[in-house]
């Protein structure tokens, strides 16, 4: 699996999975759930990944960086490069929103109640998402899969780990091995992901019925589901290369090919996390981005870095407010603007976790829950896509920080000077 045939190969084979998986659910319907176990193998081998490899790369970016400043000087490229790109996306959420207007006239009937997907999470708080930062068991929050907490903890224990001189040297020693042999189960996992894709993707166009029945819900809300996919499409194939171009300066197309397994991935699993050690392989092994960069900025993308569901929450909460027929104010299309990026960060990477966290957008202006009932049907389509944005974002934004920090590629070995 190292060489560039049959990388290619591999990457045809996810794309024949994908569009074989469509094509299965779509025709055989309710049917089709019998390949959801392919599906399920695949999502289950990657997310077994996902712990060990947060937790080994974000002490491996640390440790590699050594001096303290180094890594404040690519913690502040990274933040910087994330508020920026997402500020971009919910921008052309608003604007695109309010050129549509899709809910205007959309006809849809109002839920009466509140969906039971948000029900319980009224009261969702970023203050919440902070405090969850720090863990109070690292092994409860591995064994939930939290990955916020972990990431904290292992920036921690590999910022100290570089202070304590020679005691720290086998320990990061033998996170290292920990780390390569980690990416050795992904390549031998990836060789599985055709058959996984196929199964994911038709599992799902089976569970809702196959695609007359998926066609139906979507033209009920058809404008809206266009508008976001627009959005999405601007931000994705307009904004993002030309920032790869311009400040990572990087060749659009190859940087692309070489991500394109992890946007796959992320197409058919819907998380982001579940898709990180893809997205590792992808932008390290592929896209040669230096190894300090990529470990820092992945693991943290993966959870804070959302720009797809920045830009659908807030094409949805306005979506919402024009079905009513809510005139919003500049002022609170402002707090929208601000709401969704933080129910970007706030949103785990997990399947439909922007669904949840926009109450959060919801009610910063007073609009009425009961509406995430019109768009419920089709989030699960939606998010394959904000998803499939948000990864390759992530990858955008290691190249990107990469460039501006002044990485480069050669310093890839285990840089044990503490
Ligand atoms: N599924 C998305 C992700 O994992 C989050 C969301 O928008 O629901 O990136």
């Amino acid at each position: 699996m190292t060489n560039g045939r049959s990388q290619q190969l591999l990457l045809f084979g996810i794309f024949v999975g994908l569009i074989a998986g469509a094509g299965t659910g779509f025709v055989m319907g309710p049917d089709a759930v019998m390949f959801k176990w392919l599906g399920q193998l695949f999502l289950r081998a990657l997310k077994m990944i996902i712990v060990p490899l947060v937790v080994t790369s974000m002490i491996m970016g640390i440790t590699s960086l050594g001096d303290v400043r180094k890594i404040g000087r690519i913690g502040g490229i990274t933040i910087a490069y994330y508020m920026v790109t997402t500020g971009i996306a919910v921008i052309i959420g608003i604007i695109l929103v309010n050129l549509i207007q899709p809910g205007i006239g959309a006809g849809i009937e109002h839920a009466a109640a509140i969906p039971d997907v948000v029900k319980g999470k009224e009261h969702f708080s970023f203050i919440d998402v902070i405090v969850g930062m720090v863990p109070s068991n690292i092994f409860d929050s591995a064994a939930k899969m939290q990955i916020l907490p972990l990431i904290t903890f292992s920036l921690l224990f590999g910022g100290v780990l570089t202070t304590i001189g020679d005691a720290g040297k086998p320990v990061i020693q033998f996170f290292h091995g920990v780390f390569e042999a980690t990416m050795k189960i992904v390549h031998i996992v990836m060789w599985f992901a055709p058959i996984g894709v196929f199964g994911l993707v038709a599992g799902r166009l089976g569970e809702v019925g196959g695609g007359a029945a998926f066609m139906g819900e979507l033209a009920k809300v058809g404008k809206y589901s266009l508008t976001v996919l627009v959005g999405l499409g601007i931000h994705s194939v307009i904004v993002l290369p030309l920032i790869l171009l311009f400040v990572a300066r990087r060749p659009v197309i190859s940087y692309v090919r070489g991500t394109m397994q992890a946007i796959l991935t992320a197409f058919s699993t819907a998380s982001s996390s579940a898709t990180l050690p893809v997205t590792f392989e992808c932008v390290k092994e592929k896209n040669k981005v230096p190894k300090e960069a990529a470990d820092l900025v992945l693991p943290l993308g993966a959870t804070i870095n959302m720009d797809g569901t920045a830009l659908y929450e807030s094409v949805a909460a306005i979506f919402i407010a024009q079905s009513y027929g809510i005139d919003l104010s500049l002022g609170q299309t402002m707090i929208i603007f601000f709401t969704a990026t933080l129910a970007a960060i706030g949103a785990a990477g997990i399947p439909q976790a922007g669904l949840v966290t926009m109450v959060l957008v919801l009610q910063a202006v007073g609009l009425p829950l009961e509406g995430i009932g019109a768009i419920l049907a089709v989030d699960w389509f939606l998010d394959r896509f904000r998803t499939s944005v948000n990864v390759w974002g992530d990858a955008v934004g290691a190249a990107v920080v990469a460039r501006v920090a002044g990485l480069r590629s050669e310093g890839q070995e285990l840089n044990l000077r503490v």
